[in-house]
């Protein structure tokens, strides 16, 4: 219930002004996001690649309105990979980028605006040498996402997806999706959606979660498991060993700030681990989604308030 009110007050611009302009909210987003500048994104790169792991970096924003500010995003993206080489990371550091903070919020035109800067995106990125992974953002666009993806892959084939186990469709995209090369990564799925196209019951998301993951594991792509959630962690773990996959075939993936101990563990016992790392001062939505999926952030983020 808190869940679904914290979500429609993500898309909410009153709600957004009123929780930006609290003083003490700074701190608990810091919990969240890296910093607001590259130069902190590329030192928490640096930090986490040092404990060995991964990252993949998410400049901030979404749903853009403004075609300034998409090409400004795309911009922003390709002065980050060009820092981000001279960390010399390789695919040890990448990015991920959400297409409607790139231009396919813009209306009729949107899917090329968005298809043409995330193209420059992937250029950058092969320059320095990494990937790009495209988050997955609400059931409406998820058939441009694909087909942006297809697309993006014709020249760059190592671009990732993200898929969301709480939508009906994802088993059969998981299908489509597990071909050799083809990097997914599996989430659970972060917005408010109708029943008409998602599981509701927490149980029947996790009980698809673990069909999706059969399929990938199964498949001949490179599954990521985007989860903080044990169970499926650990089903993960022996799915990929009935399925003869090797350490290197595949990998884990939290978010950053999130089960950080876990994080370290899973890399020390020598799996692939890779921190989403967001950065930049668009933290709102983001930030919104991390209190809906956990209503105990919600009373972090109230005592942080009475402490003052
Ligand atoms: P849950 O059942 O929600 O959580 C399991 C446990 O993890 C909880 O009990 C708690 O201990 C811990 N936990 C989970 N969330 C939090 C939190 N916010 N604060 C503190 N502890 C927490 N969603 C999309 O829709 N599109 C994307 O592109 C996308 N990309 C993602 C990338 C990565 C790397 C990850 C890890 C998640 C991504 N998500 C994305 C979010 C995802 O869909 C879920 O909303 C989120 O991961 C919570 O689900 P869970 O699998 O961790 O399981």
């Amino acid at each position: 219930m808190l869940g679904s009110v914290l979500l429609a007050a993500s898309r909410s611009p009153r709600v957004r002004r009123l929780v930006s302009g609290v003083p003490v909210t700074r701190s608990v987003v810091d919990r969240f996001v890296a910093g607001d500048s590259r130069a902190d994104a590329i030192a928490a790169t640096k930090r986490l690649a040092e404990s060995g792991l991964d990252v993949t970096l998410d400049h901030l924003g979404e749903e853009t309105r403004d075609a300034e500010a998409a090409a400004a995003t795309a911009r922003a993206y390709g002065e980050l990979l060009r820092d981000l080489a001279g960390l010399g990371l390789g695919t040890r550091a990448e990015v991920s980028v959400k297409l409607s903070a790139v231009g396919q919020a813009l209306g009729a035109d949107g899917d090329k605006i968005a298809l043409e800067h995330a193209r420059e995106i992937c250029v950058a990125a092969k320059e320095a040498g990494t990937t790009v992974t495209l988050d997955m953002e609400d059931h409406t666009t998820v058939d441009s996402t694909l087909e942006i993806l297809h697309a993006l892959r014709e020249d760059f084939p190592d671009t990732g997806v993200a898929i969301q186990s709480y939508l009906f469709r994802s088993e059969s995209d998981c299908r489509d999706l597990s071909h050799a090369g083809s990097r997914v990564r599996l989430v659970k799925g972060a917005y408010a959606e109708p029943a008409s196209v998602a599981y509701q019951d927490k149980r029947e998301v996790d009980a698809a979660y673990v069909r999706c993951l059969r399929i990938l594991m199964d498949g001949a792509g490179y599954p990521m498991i985007g989860s903080h959630d044990g169970r499926l962690i650990a089903i993960a773990g022996l799915l990929a060993r009935d399925a003869g996959r090797s350490r290197d075939s595949w990998e884990y993936q939290m978010l950053y700030g999130i089960r950080a101990d876990e994080q370290r563990d899973l890399a020390r016992e020598g799996f692939g681990m890779r921190v989403y790392v967001p950065y930049g001062d668009d933290w709102y939505g983001y930030f919104m989604r991390r209190l809906a999926e956990r209503p105990a952030n919600v009373g972090f983020f109230l005592r942080a308030l009475v402490s003052r």
